[in-house]
């Protein structure tokens, strides 16, 4: 273990002038991933600036029904929570999918959506890996990729993004509100992470010194009826190998909304925007759903340890979609 020097701000002004000042300075939340990131010599901070004494812990409701979810909120409390349960039971799901009863307790929805790939090249700091030592390689592409991406990869990473929570969030349109010296901003979901490219060191748009305070969920009715499946190899503390985070709204037999995001097949948490397109206005039926499917997954780009992926993806949007046709 490397000497670290760590610090505690207790406001959001002072944790970012903190960071700002500091030189190769992480934040801390709940560190349930970065701990052992640390540990594993994969993350080197020389400064841990711990946040969990920021104000950043409630989940309110504003005047026009969005829902703003402090960073520092745990992982139980929000999939706990009776506005997540009742108007976005998507969310809950996917949280209670996630990791297992201790972490969840720890960890926090900043630190969620910020999380690293589980790849373990990555993990094994004697394996080539690009997102690791950028210019080095990625041993996953000549090595095992079962469980790796099969959308939005390169040629220089196929690694998956490992969060539930932050494909249900992707679904249901969220915004992160962000915080540096510079002041504030505010970054749909679907631009804060990226796919690998040629940087697959670069995960999201947030600068170092930039700190997540807030994710708000606008009000959408059709969220009420939406559903999280997650397929993996055993029932609990495992990642997905597919997952699904839909809502669906259905008049006279016909879908007028849909909402579809993927996990575990893809580089970050991806917003099937070909399926959601071919299903808007049509009959809901099986026909339909497993065509949206196709479309969706016509351009995966799989490995031969991970091609059962594309039609277990197929199958499991299929029968996600049937399920919230029946509720
Ligand atoms: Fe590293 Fe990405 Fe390759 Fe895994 S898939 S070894 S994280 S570059």
């Amino acid at each position: 273990m490397r000497p670290l020097t760590y610090l505690r701000p207790t406001d959001v002004r002072e944790a970012v002038e903190t960071i700002a000042s500091a030189q190769n300075a992480k934040f801390l939340g709940g560190g349930t991933n970065l701990v052992d990131l640390i540990r594993r010599d994969v993350e080197r901070p020389d400064t841990v600036v711990d946040i969990t004494a920021l104000p950043l812990h409630e989940v309110t409701e504003l005047a026009d029904g969005t829902l703003r979810i402090g960073a520092l909120v745990r992982n139980s409390h929000l999939a706990a929570h009776p506005l997540v349960r009742t108007r976005y039971p998507v969310l809950t799901q996917a949280i209670l999918m996630g990791a297992s009863g201790q972490l969840r307790n720890m960890a926090t929805v900043g630190g969620n959506l910020l999380q690293r790939t589980r790849c373990h090249y990555f993990y094994d700091t004697a394996a080539a890996c690009n997102k690791r030592e950028p210019g080095t390689g990625c041993a996953a592409l000549t090595g095992y990729a079962r469980n790796h991406a099969i959308l939005g990869t390169s040629e220089h990473c196929i690694a998956t993004h490992p969060s539930d929570m932050s494909v249900a969030l992707t679904a249901l349109d969220a915004t992160v509100e962000v915080e540096s010296t510079r002041g504030q901003r505010r970054i749909p979901i679907a631009d804060f992470h990226v796919p690998p490219g040629t940087t697959p060191q670069v995960e999201t748009t947030l600068s170092g010194d930039e700190l997540v305070t807030a994710v708000e969920i606008p009000p959408l009715p059709a969220a009420r009826n939406s559903r999280y499946r997650k397929v993996r190899d055993r029932a609990s503390y495992a990642f997905a190998l597919v997952s699904v985070a839909a809502a669906l709204r259905v008049e006279h037999d016909h879908i007028t909304e849909v909402r579809l995001s993927l996990g575990g097949v893809a580089t970050h948490p991806w917003r099937a925007a070909r399926a959601e397109e071919a299903l808007r206005g049509a009959p809901a039926t099986e026909a339909s759903f497993r065509a949206a499917a196709e479309a969706e997954l016509a351009a995966a780009t799989p490995q031969p340890d991970n091609a059962f992926k594309v039609e277990l993806a197929r199958r499991t949007i299929t029968a996600t979609l049937r399920t919230l046709t029946q509720s």
